[in-house]
């Protein structure tokens, strides 16, 4: 194995480029400082690469704060060198290495490999979801007028959402154990996004008939259980299923978000029958049409590995049926948000005869779907650390 080292120090007047092998290595460490000693051994773990890049920051002397050896951008490797778990449907190149530091996972939102526009995309999606929040504080007291608490807890989960989605692509391949507990965390963000979605057509979408009725009072809590089953199912799925994956792993995914998304959309598609017989329209309909739009071409590139089933390899890096899928929520929640945009403004003066909407149906039902579904994921996550320590034993 080759290392390249590279020598930074204010008070050693060295910038020094070389090659080692591993024996140099530790003769280097030996002439470094002891101090290098854990750092210097760390670098054995580094097997899954060919080649790997450390830049040392040193000062003479003591030991200090600015110390600092940073790994950077182990190079990424291909399918057959990670664990099966890791692998994604016909993508041949570009796993990041396991078991590396936590920073590397961090570093790596720089570094060309098979989930960089998957935390990417996703990092844009939180951007433009707390843009939108922005623009509509600006318009509307989001915590002080109490109609407008559905329109903050909708946005919090936007927000969560995405969160949840960077943070699991971005640490997804660290061990298996991170890579179920990552996934656990972006599932709980969906089944979030499905609370808030229904906190969000059922206050605002509803034809007048519907307004205060059992339906409209009673969907958010409703909203909470479906949002903890997305997060069980999905979890679940995960770890029920060995690779080569089943379809009916997929098929347990997509029914447990379908049914929330169903429910969310009740008020949109009772308004649009409800105007059509009556040859009404309101500019907010054309938002939601397309907001269905796009999930239904989300649910289609999520489930359909299109296009890299038929150049597997091809895509690893750009155009994988999983970034499509990202681009088409950050399309979903737009659409979603411009919909609600044209319900706030028809609802403008109906919401002095609306009953106040409750805490509890609104940012109080996000936070109890946070702490259920958090739950979930703490449950699940001990499942597999245990269910992996058997796999190991057994090994
Ligand atoms: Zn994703």
């Amino acid at each position: 194995m080759v290392a390249s080292l590279f020598y930074n120090s204010r008070d050693i007047s060295m910038v020094d480029y070389c090659c080692v092998s591993y024996n140099n290595l530790i003769l280097l460490k030996w002439s470094i400082s002891t101090s290098y000693t854990r750092r210097a051994e760390c670098v054995k773990s580094y097997d899954h690469a060919h080649t790997f890049k450390l830049y040392v920051t040193l000062e003479t002397g003591k030991q200090s704060d600015s110390d600092s050896m940073l790994v950077s951008l182990v190079p990424t490797t291909s399918r057959k060198s990670v664990p099966e778990v890791f692998h994604l449907s016909h993508v041949e190149t570009g796993f990041r290495t396991p078991h590396q530091p936590w920073s590397y996972y961090v570093y790596s939102f720089f570094q060309k490999h098979n989930e960089c526009l998957n935390c990417w995309t996703h990092l844009l999606g939180m951007c433009m979801a707390l843009n939108r929040a922005t623009e509509f504080a600006q318009n509307h007291s989001l915590l002080g007028d109490p109609h407008m608490w559905p329109l903050t807890a909708g946005l919090i989960t936007m927000v969560l959402m995405y969160l949840c989605s960077t943070i699991a692509h971005c640490f997804s391949n660290r061990s298996e154990l991170v890579h179920y507990t990552a996934f656990m965390i972006d599932y709980a963000g969906i089944g979030l996004f499905g609370v808030g979605s229904v906190i969000l057509h059922h206050h605002y979408c509803h034809d007048d008939a519907w307004v205060n009725s059992w339906l409209q009072t009673n969907a958010v809590v409703v909203s909470v259980v479906m949002g903890m089953l997305v997060c069980l199912c999905c979890s679940a799925s995960s770890f029920l299923y060995e690779p080569p994956y089943p379809f009916a792993r997929t098929l347990l995914q997509i029914s447990a978000v379908v049914t929330i998304y169903l429910w969310n959309s009740v008020p949109i598609v009772l308004r649009l029958f409800q105007y059509l017989g009556a040859g009404l329209w309101h500019s907010s309909l054309d938002h939601h049409i397309q907001q269905m739009i796009w999930f239904a071409v989300a649910g289609f590139f999520f489930s359909s590995d299109i296009p890299q089933r038929f150049f597997p390899g091809k895509f690893d890096f750009l155009g994988h049926s999983h970034q499509i899928f990202h681009l088409c929520i950050i399309m979903v929640t737009e659409k979603q948000l411009d919909g609600i945009t044209h319900e706030l403004e028809r609802l403008g003066t109906k919401f002095a005869t609306m009953a106040l909407p409750t805490f509890w149906n609104s940012i109080g039902a996000v936070i109890l779907a946070i702490i259920f579904n958090g739950i979930v994921v703490v449950f699940c996550h001990i499942y597999v650390r245990d269910m992996l320590a058997k796999e190991k034993k057994k090994d």
